[in-house]
């Protein structure tokens, strides 16, 4: 990381008051800076047993591990570091976990890359993937606290709480490298995911599991990418498929969370469910891109614009979702 400075912190705390967040502390350990959110204020996580066993607080200290890693863009050392963070946590709960290894040529070079599945097997055919990215874009000093870092850390726990339940459907969680572009986008504004030398990872899994067959077994794909910020609210993509869209939001409606799930629609440019639906594959993404004028691509995307509650509010949802779509689709007797 190069050379911090008054500014660069200063900048960071204006822009943080300006977005009526929480002030924050940053130090400088090693020549790294670090955004330590102020624990006395800063919104603690729901009890577990009012989100459906889901801990907000572990999915937030998930993000605080991989932010301390710093930028992990595909192919450095720091994202080699969260591949094995990744893995040995889901171990940890008893997750059958795949690594799968492939090359991407890009613009840049050609990428080793690596997506990581847990696969929690249930009693009959049908996948759901629960997916998010894992990597960084590659910016100076931007460690992806919210884009990269808030959708990891929900898979983590939404593993920890899926990995010791058996259901009917197969939920496998995934977490994809390669989502950021290497290069440029083709345009970041509107067209980007028509861009060749982004969602690597995702197209990567969807093309094997085209080839292998098990691609024709997936019946949704629910993907999480910047889901952090205090303020949450996720409008309804128009890209994503409709019948899964109106599913979630029936979903976070009756737990509640009608001011988060909002009624509104907005188009997501390109991201990794894209991958899928192109596919034929019914996919949402579930994204809060308002931040897309504040500090996303940034370096001001820093753990303290992550609140645990958010992560546990998506994670409450994704978790209710699994017995919704256990009714919705049929199993095989
Ligand atoms: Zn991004």
């Amino acid at each position: 990381m190069g050379s911090v400075t008054l500014v660069s912190a200063t900048v960071a705390a204006l822009s943080f008051v300006a977005c009526g967040s929480q002030p924050t502390v940053v130090s400088h350990v090693g020549g790294r800076q670090f955004s330590i959110p102020n624990a006395t204020v800063l919104p603690p996580a729901p009890p577990p047993s009012t989100t459906g066993g889901f801990d907000g607080s572990r999915a937030y200290n998930h993000v605080r591990h991989l932010v301390d890693l710093g930028p992990r863009p595909p192919g450095s050392d720091a994202i080699r570091q969260a591949q094995s963070y990744i893995i040995e946590q889901l171990k940890s709960y008893g997750c059958h976990v795949e690594e799968h290894d492939f090359h991407a040529s890009t613009p840049i070079g050609d990428l080793p890359m690596k997506n990581i599945i847990a696969k929690i097997p249930g009693t009959g055919p049908g996948i759901v993937l629960y997916a998010t990215h894992y990597d960084t874009v590659r910016l100076p000093n931007f460690v992806g606290a919210d884009d990269g870092g808030s959708g990891t850390g929900t898979m983590l726990e939404l593993g920890r709480v899926l990995c010791s339940r058996k259901g009917k459907l197969n939920n496998w969680i995934v977490f994809f490298d390669g989502e950021e572009a290497q290069g440029q986008w083709a345009d970041k504004n509107s067209i980007r995911w028509t861009a060749t030398n982004s969602t690597l990872g995702s197209r990567e899994m969807a093309a094997s599991m085209a080839l292998s067959g098990e691609l024709k077994q997936v019946t949704a794909m629910i993907l999480a990418d910047m889901i952090g910020p205090s303020n949450l609210r996720i409008k309804r993509d128009t890209g994503s498929t409709r019948w899964l869209v109106d599913l979630i939001w029936a979903t976070a409606t009756r737990l509640g969370y009608a001011k988060v799930f909002v009624n509104e629609n907005y188009p997501v440019g390109g991201d990794d469910h894209f991958s899928f639906i192109r596919r034929g594959i019914a996919a949402c993404d579930i994204i809060d891109f308002d931040v897309q004028t504040t500090y996303w691509h940034t370096p001001q995307d820093t753990l303290e614009k992550v609140d645990p509650r958010s992560l546990a509010i998506v994670g409450h949802v994704f978790l209710e979702t699994v017995p919704e779509l256990e009714k919705k689709i049929p199993v095989r007797q």
